[in-house]
């Protein structure tokens, strides 16, 4: 775990990241974006085409499909905070590896730490995977609530897949539905399951 003292000091290792090859091949660092103290964190995959040459998370299709799901609990971007599980493009966007995820989840766990959500969404299975440190399906777990370490998770439909398999869209929305209600205190917390946490994972 990296010795930072704020969310701008991890910012800016990231930055100059070389821990893995994937720095020779991108265009720009793609760290996360929002508000810094956002009740509600999304967890992507991995920065794609368009992410890498703007430097920002989501700003493509499956963006622009996350940004149509706020609204429709009326949310805004700039309410939430987003990130991915490796802040660096594969190329031709292939899949990330298990060792490009180790290296990169330091950065992604002291973002947990430093914006301390009241939920994580992770988008997708290897969000999940890695952040319920469970080897589970998203088809399994979407739309269930889960505490690691205390912190409440709900894993979701990564929106890339509902655009590529749109009989997704009514869970995905239904989702959000959920994650509103969760932030608004309007829903009785129904925890799926409890996952202890040895790793240092903000309040984790
Ligand atoms: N898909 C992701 O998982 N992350 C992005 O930033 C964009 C697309």
């Amino acid at each position: 775990m990296g010795n930072w003292k704020s969310l701008k000091d991890v910012y800016n290792e990231a930055l100059n990241c070389k821990k893995c090859a994937l720095h020779s091949s991108r265009k720009n660092v793609v760290f996360g974006s929002g508000n810094e103290k956002a009740d509600i964190m999304f967890i992507g995959e991995a920065p794609g085409y368009y992410e890498d040459i703007q430097g920002e998370p989501f700003v493509g299709a499956a963006g622009k499909l996350l940004t149509k799901l706020l609204k429709s609990v009326e949310l805004k971007r700039e309410q939430v905070y987003i990130a991915n599980v490796i802040k660096c493009r594969p190329p031709q966007n292939r899949d990330p590896s298990a060792e490009e995820i180790d290296t990169c989840k330091e950065y992604l766990y002291a973002q947990i730490d430093f914006i301390n959500p009241q939920i994580i969404c992770t988008l997708g299975n290897f969000a999940t995977k890695l952040i319920l440190k469970k080897n589970v399906g998203i088809t399994s777990v979407r739309g269930k609530l889960f505490k690691v370490g205390g912190r409440l998770v709900l894993p979701i439909y990564h929106p890339a897949a509902a655009l590529y398999t749109p009989s997704y869209l009514p869970s995905l929305k239904e989702d959000f539905i959920t994650i509103k209600k969760v932030i608004d205190k309007r829903i009785k917390l129904n925890i799926e399951d409890e996952v202890e946490s040895k790793e240092q994972l903000g309040l984790f």
